[in-house]
């Protein structure tokens, strides 16, 4: 799958796909992460992206101009099938498990990442989708984007070694998340308290297992 985004700070990007199962992705051709800068579609001697608002009010926005160029020069489309433009924004529809399968399933995304107040309102003209992660406000998409990427990514077939990870986490049934889980030692001591894991993990029992697994499955609201 294919990862575009418009970022004014490239680096904020490109610096998250050096560790990790991100750079495998990458290494390993399962994604291809293609930042575009809006700052080299400018004509002006100091490469200016932002303007103040049309009727007063606080702060700066991304032109219009610039961010245009850079959807043309990636020939980013809206209202494709298998390729989605997405605008990065506080107040857009509200990204989860279910987006993330859907989005898991597309072969190209780009993602508009905006600064300073936001952006000129006629990018809207040339999106399919505004996407907030929460009700709060970054400074930035690049956050948001990062989250969009990352969580997609784990969903594309192979980049995760085990497959069984995904189909036992949380949110991969909705409501529903993880289940407590425990590695070594069996009894962790500190001072005269004594931390031990759940018996039942210890029995071999792979159907008590499984049944206790279920119960303990946490019904998130
Ligand atoms: N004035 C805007 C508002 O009231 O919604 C906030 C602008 S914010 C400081 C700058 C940029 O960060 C936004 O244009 C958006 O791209 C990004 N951003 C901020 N919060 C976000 C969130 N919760 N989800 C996705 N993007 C966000």
């Amino acid at each position: 799958m294919k990862f575009n985004v418009i970022t004014i700070f490239p680096e904020i990007i490109n610096s998250y796909f050096q560790e990790g199962i991100l750079k495998k992705a990458v290494d390993n051709k399962y994604i291809k992460i293609n930042t575009i800068n809006p700052r080299d579609f400018t004509t002006d001697k100091h490469q200016t992206v932002d303007d103040t608002p049309y009727g007063g009010g606080a702060g700066m926005l991304l032109k219009i101009d610039p961010l245009y160029k850079a959807l043309k020069s990636i020939k980013a489309k809206k209202g494709l099938k298998t390729k989605k433009i997405v605008l990065l924004s506080a107040s857009g529809k509200k990204w989860n498990q279910k987006k993330v399968k859907e989005y898991s399933k597309l072969k190209e995304l780009t993602l508009i990442s905006g600064r300073y107040e936001g952006v000129d309102e006629r990018i809207k003209e040339f999106i399919d989708e505004e996407i907030s992660i929460g009700d709060y406000v970054l400074t930035g998409g690049e956050l948001a984007a990062l989250t969009i990427i990352d969580s997609t990514t784990r969903l594309i077939p192979s980049v995760l070694g085990n497959n069984e990870s995904i189909i036992e986490e949380s949110h991969s049934q909705e409501g529903i998340g993880e289940y407590p889980q425990y590695t070594r030692p069996e009894t962790f001591k500190i001072g005269n308290k004594r931390l031990t894991v759940p018996k039942i993990l210890l029995s071999g029992d792979h159907k008590k297992i499984k049944e206790w697994r279920e119960n303990k499955s946490k019904k998130l609201s």
